[in-house]
């Protein structure tokens, strides 16, 4: 059997080789490394793959947040409302921003944010509600838009982990996850469903005005060269990278079929383990599996994890520290949210391997384990 890994990017690449070290050597022969036509081709055709108006690339998907938060011209202290679980990015830009996060709930099935515990948080201050559309499944944005239109607030959407995912609204449209609020954001880190061979990321929007903003804030908040309008930083996609991606993304629904299969493989395994709850599927998501995350209950997840670990199996715990318990934010005694679900995910998910490159043998291996150990 082929070692198992949480990620296999160099299968993944192997398969892809050729036209990638060509689209590589282009570049180089070009030399065209910044900007230039590679990163305009790739976000011109992942702004046509989303069915999005403008497509702004960037250097990551920290950067994205970034700079779509700072696109929206809040003021120090004005509150952004997100979920307390997710990967520490979505909120850190936040605080580094002077704005103040705000942690909310997330419902226990979707590990989405809680349409509910949103509304609760909204006060004078509130300007924009960042949802996550965690592990690959689209937060309930029916849900999220109607309040954010309620209260007149932006909707930025972490769309880091759930790149090809859709959205399906009760009236019968379908819209790509990143694509439903202001502003979408993305990262293309190599683990990611639509990854690079280094770090990238891209910022969406269908706003005109917002889209001319975040181009001018990720680059030094030019409007023409040399002459600066407002404070930007540098965040660009390299070359090399946009014409990789430019290549995966062609392949990026393939993939993330590859991803559906092996939840479907690991749901039906799994099924009949009272211990284990596998992934819900919210009716309205079509759910890309960035990660497969189990909720395992009446038995130690440390156990399971150190189990597995010896049959060279890996899993991760994602996260195992929920952003408001983060030191970073200095949240204690009654400015600490009080987040129950939040505290009783943290303390019983588990992911386990999922990729594009599993195989059956390999994904036997990792249930026969699992279900060895809950017994
Ligand atoms: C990966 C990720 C990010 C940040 O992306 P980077 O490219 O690593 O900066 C942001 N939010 C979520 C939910 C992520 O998973």
């Amino acid at each position: 059997m082929r070692p198992i890994q949480m990620v296999d990017t160099k299968t993944q690449y192997l398969k892809i080789k050729q036209e990638v070290d060509d689209a590589v050597l282009q570049v180089m022969e070009s030399s065209a490394f910044i900007n230039g036509p590679a990163v305009s081709s790739f976000s011109k055709s992942l702004a046509g793959y989303l069915d999005v108006k403008h497509v702004i690339p960037c250097a990551n998907g920290t950067d994205a947040l970034q700079i779509a938060m700072m696109a929206l011209d809040l003021q120090p202290g004005d509150e952004v409302i997100t979920p307390s679980f997710t990967y520490i990015a979505t909120t850190e830009v936040i605080s580094l921003l002077r704005l103040k996060p705000v942690f909310v709930e997330v419902d226990r099935r979707t590990f989405c944010m809680d349409p509910a515990s949103l509304r609760s948080a909204i006060t004078p201050r509130t300007k924009a509600i960042v949802p996550v559309h965690l592990y690959g499944q689209a937060a309930p944005m029916e849900e999220i838009l109607s309040i954010a239109r309620e209260f007149n607030l932006y909707v930025i959407e972490d769309n880091a982990q759930a790149i090809g995912g859709r959205y399906l609204f009760s009236d019968g449209t379908q819209q790509m996850t990143g694509t439903m609020g202001h502003i979408g954001c993305t990262s293309f880190y190599p683990s990611k469903n639509l990854g690079a061979f280094g770090d990238g990321g891209a910022i969406f929007t269908n706003d005109d005005a917002l889209a001319s903003r975040i181009s001018m804030i990720a680059n030094h908040g030019q409007s023409k060269r040399y002459y600066h309008d407002v404070v930007g930083c540098n965040s660009r996609l390299d070359a090399v990278q946009a014409a990789i991606l430019s290549i995966k993304l062609k392949h990026l629904d393939a993939y993330n079929l590859a991803r559906q299969t092996a939840a479907d493989f690991y749901d039906q395994a799994f099924a009949d383990a009272a211990s284990l709850t596998t992934p819900y599927r919210a009716p309205y998501s079509k759910h890309v599996f960035h990660q497969y995350t189990l909720l395992l209950e009446g038995k130690n997840r440390d156990q399971l994890v150190a189990y597995l670990n010896e049959r060279k199996i890996p899993s991760m715990i994602y996260y195992p520290v929920p952003g408001h318990r983060q030191k970073m934010f200095g949240l204690s005694g009654n400015t600490l949210p009080v987040l129950p679900v939040t505290d009783w995910l943290t303390e019983r998910v588990v992911s386990l391997p999922i990729h594009t490159e599993l195989d059956q043998e390999q994904l036997s291996a990792i249930t026969k384990a699992v279900l060895d150990f809950v017994g």
